[in-house]
C-alpha cells in the first residue's frame, strides 16, 4: 500500500501577532511529521510578499513549502519571477490555482484558467516542481455543468499536474463518485480530500457560501441548534469530520490535507482521534 500523504494548510497572517501564532501552529503541528505546509496566495498578488515570507518561514524551520500560485490577474513576466524566486529557494511543490479575483479588480491579466499555468510552470521549469492542483468533489460554481467540471479538471491533468487537493465537502459521496468519475477518463493522479476541521458554524457557513461546499441540511441544522455553545459546536464538528476522515481512508483516499485556518488545536485532535502516524 502507497504511504498515505498529510499536509497542513495557512494563510499568511497580516500582524505580528498572526505570524507569531502561526509559528507557534507550526510548532505543534511539525510533531505530527506532515509531509508539507502549504501557504495560500491572494489573487491578483494582494498577499504575496506575505506568502513569501511566511514559505521563507517553514523552509528555514527544516518542513517541506508549497506555496500557492494563483495566476488570475497575473503576467507571465510575474509569475515567471515568482517561480524562479521558489526555485532558488529549493522549493519543490506549488500549489497552481486560477484564484478569484477581489471584487473591483477588472483586469484578467494573462492567464485565464489554472490548466493555463500549469503548462506555463512545465514550459518554464520542466520537472523541477511537483503540481498540485484543485479539485472540487461538489463541482466548481462556475462550471458549466458537472460533467465539463471534470473535463476542466483533466485539462489541468494534461497539462502536468502531479496530484489534487480538493474543496472541503462533508459528504464522502461526492469524493468517491468524483474520482470513479475521473479514473473512468483515465485520470490516475492521487487526489487528496480537503478537510476543514469544524471551529465555529458562522464562520463555516460563510464560507461554504462563497466557495459552494455544502454544508448538508443535517449538520446545518444541528449545527444552528447550539447556537453560541461553541463546545456543542466542536464536538459535534469533531464527531462528523473524524467519521468522515475515517470513511475516506478506508475507502482509499491517498491522503488528506487540513485547512487548518492557522490554529493547530482543531486539526490534531482530528489527527489523534483518527491514531494518524507521526
Ligand atoms: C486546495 C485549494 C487551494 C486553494 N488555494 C487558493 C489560494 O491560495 N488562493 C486563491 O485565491 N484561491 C485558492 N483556492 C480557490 C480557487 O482559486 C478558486 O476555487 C477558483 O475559483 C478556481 O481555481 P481553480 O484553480 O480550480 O480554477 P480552474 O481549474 O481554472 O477552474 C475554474 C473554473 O473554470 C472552469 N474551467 C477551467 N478550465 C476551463 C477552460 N479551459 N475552459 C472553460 N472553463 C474552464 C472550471 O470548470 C471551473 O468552473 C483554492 C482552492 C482549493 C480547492
Amino acid at each position: 500500500m502507497n504511504k498515505k500523504i498529510f499536509s497542513f494548510e495557512f494563510f499568511p497572517p497580516q500582524t505580528p501577532e498572526g505570524v507569531e501564532k502561526l509559528a507557534a501552529t507550526r510548532k505543534q503541528l511539525g510533531l505530527l511529521k506532515p509531509e508539507f505546509f502549504s501557504v495560500t496566495f491572494g489573487a491578483g498578488g494582494s498577499t504575496q510578499a506575505r506568502t513569501l515570507e511566511t514559505v521563507q518561514q517553514i523552509k528555514a524551520e527544516g518542513y517541506n513549502a508549497a506555496p500557492h500560485l494563483s495566476c488570475v490577474g497575473s503576467t507571465r513576466e510575474n509569475v515567471s519571477a515568482m517561480l524562479n524566486t521558489y526555485k532558488a529557494m529549493g522549493i519543490k511543490r506549488i500549489v497552481a490555482l486560477r484564484g478569484d479575483l477581489p471584487s473591483g479588480m477588472a483586469t484578467t491579466g494573462e492567464f485565464q484558467y489554472a490548466n493555463e499555468l500549469v503548462s506555463f510552470i512545465r514550459a518554464q521549469t520542466g520537472d523541477h516542481f511537483h503540481i498540485e492542483v484543485a479539485a472540487y468533489p461538489e463541482f466548481h460554481p462556475q462550471a458549466r455543468s458537472a460533467h465539463d467540471d471534470i473535463l476542466n479538471f483533466k485539462r489541468k491533468v494534461a497539462a502536468g499536474a502531479n496530484s489534487a487537493i480538493t474543496q472541503y465537502f462533508y459528504n464522502a459521496d461526492s469524493y468517491f463518485y468524483f474520482v470513479d468519475e475521473c479514473r473512468k477518463l483515465g485520470v490516475t493522479i492521487p487526489i487528496v480530500p480537503g478537510i476543514m476541521p469544524i471551529v465555529k458554524f458562522t464562520q463555516l457557513a460563510r464560507f461554504s457560501d462563497a466557495c459552494g461546499a455544502e454544508i448538508p441540511r443535517w449538520m446545518r441544522r444541528t449545527l444552528e441548534g447550539y447556537g453560541d455553545d461553541s463546545a456543542s459546536v466542536q464536538a459535534f464538528g469533531q464527531d462528523v469530520v473524524c467519521a468522515l476522515c475515517e470513511r475516506l481512508l478506508a475507502g482509499g483516499a491517498p491522503g488528506l490535507h487540513f485547512y487548518t485556518l492557522n490554529q493547530a488545536a482543531p486539526s490534531q485532535a482530528i489527527w489523534q482521534r483518527l491514531g494518524l502516524p507521526r
